[in-house]
């Protein structure tokens, strides 16, 4: 148990579907955890996404922003929904998350990719290769080719040429490889870099400014690097060899994509979006899936092992945010199971109740 007694403000953003119903169970789980560690928690909850486009005509109000701008972390539940969907509107919920991000400079998206033994049979891989898989994603989020130039140009015979830049800087590079070093540090120590350094000039750079930055100032740490086609490969062939993986905006976003799938169920998954100081956003990653908004069944572990992510990144509380990934452990395996995890003819649990299990286990 921790020394010291931390207060801390923790800005709620439910938003829209399930989003209310597994935040409200992540706050429950961070009072529980005030309580039992001598910490003072205060909860201020906030509009963002569809609901706050009805409300405020804005998926990112003024005051939301502000509040987050005054947290010490951010737990987000989702945003979205076909009520929003309409490709003419003048904006959408999910423009509120980007602005967010942008707003308060969340560059390191953290995306640990857990598998739980009872569910090895629904992973798409056999058993025996994805048993004992622990993979820690740390992507670069705010920089590379979905924000570099961007252009279209139509061309004399009618046809047209596309250019999309992938812009990388030292400064963006080191960063992002110092959070995932650091991680490497908390964790096995091993740290694994995925660039394409055999075309891309960008990534040239990026091999070179993270082998520095590890050399420098993380040198105890076993390191390597993966092209990111051999990764691809790796992820479903040894995905249990990894440890923290760290890489850029776009290879990131689909090898994490891809890694979701190892576990057998993205319903257990949690992420956290850092930047330098400020407040860090913590979320699952599963949407808001609207087909089951409302009914009680959501699953609300990947937003309670998000508050965990919360505890151990932005208040530094790890013992804390241990308890609470072994409190989830505990549940699943008494085979406690939520809808989405029950196999047919199990009895299955409801958002609350599924909250309630897992602060008894705790
Ligand atoms: P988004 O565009 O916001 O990612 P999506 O429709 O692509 O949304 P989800 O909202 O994650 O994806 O929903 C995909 C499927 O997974 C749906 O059938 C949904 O009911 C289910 N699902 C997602 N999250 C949960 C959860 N926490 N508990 C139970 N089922 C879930
Ligand atoms: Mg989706």
């Amino acid at each position: 148990e921790s020394q010291r007694n931390v207060n801390a403000k923790i800005v709620l953003l439910p938003g829209d579907g399930i989003g209310p119903e597994v935040t409200e169970e992540g706050r429950k789980i961070l009072v529980e955890v005030a309580e039992k560690f001598g910490h003072k928690f205060e909860f201020e909850s906030h509009p963002i996404g569809g609901n706050a486009i009805d409300d405020f005509g804005d998926p990112l109000p003024e005051a939301t922003l502000n509040a987050c701008r005054n947290a010490d972390g951010i737990l987000l539940g989702a945003v979205g929904g076909p009520k929003w969907d309409d490709p003419t509107a003048k904006t959408r919920p999910e423009a509120g998350l980007l602005k967010i991000r942008k707003e308060l400079g969340l560059f390191a998206n953290l995306r640990p990719i857990t598998t739980h033994e009872f569910l090895l049979d629904s992973s798409p891989l056999r058993r025996e290769i994805v048993e004992g898989t622990d993979i820690f994603f740390v992507r670069e989020l705010t920089g590379g080719i979905y924000f570099g130039d961007s252009n279209l140009e139509q061309n004399a015979d009618g046809s047209e040429t596309a250019t999309s830049t992938m812009v990388y800087s030292t400064h963006e590079i080191e960063r992002v490889v110092r959070v995932a070093a650091k991680a490497a540090q908390g964790r096995s120590g091993h740290l694994t870099s995925v660039d394409k350094a055999n075309v891309l000039e960008a990534s040239r750079l990026w091999r070179k400014v993270a082998e520095r930055v590890v050399r420098e100032e993380f040198p105890d740490l076993k390191y390597d690097v993966v092209l990111v086609d051999a990764m691809a490969m790796h992820l479903i062939s040894r995905p249990s060899t990894f440890d923290v993986v760290v890489t850029g905006n776009m290879f990131g976003d689909i090898l994490t994509d891809e890694g979701s799938m190892l576990p057998g169920s993205m319903g257990l998954l949690p992420s956290a979006s850092l930047g330098s100081d400020g407040p860090g956003l913590y979320e699952p990653i599963h949407g808001s899936a609207p087909d089951i908004a409302g009914l009680g069944i959501a699953n609300p572990l990947a937003t309670i092992l998000a508050a965990a992510m919360l505890l151990r990144h932005s208040l530094n509380l790890d013992d804390e945010a241990k308890a609470i990934e072994a409190a989830v452990d505990a549940v699943l395996s008494a085979g406690h199971r939520t809808k989405d995890l029950a196999k047919d003819g199990e009895v299955s649990l409801g958002t609350i109740e599924m909250g309630q299990k897992v602060i008894e286990a705790l």
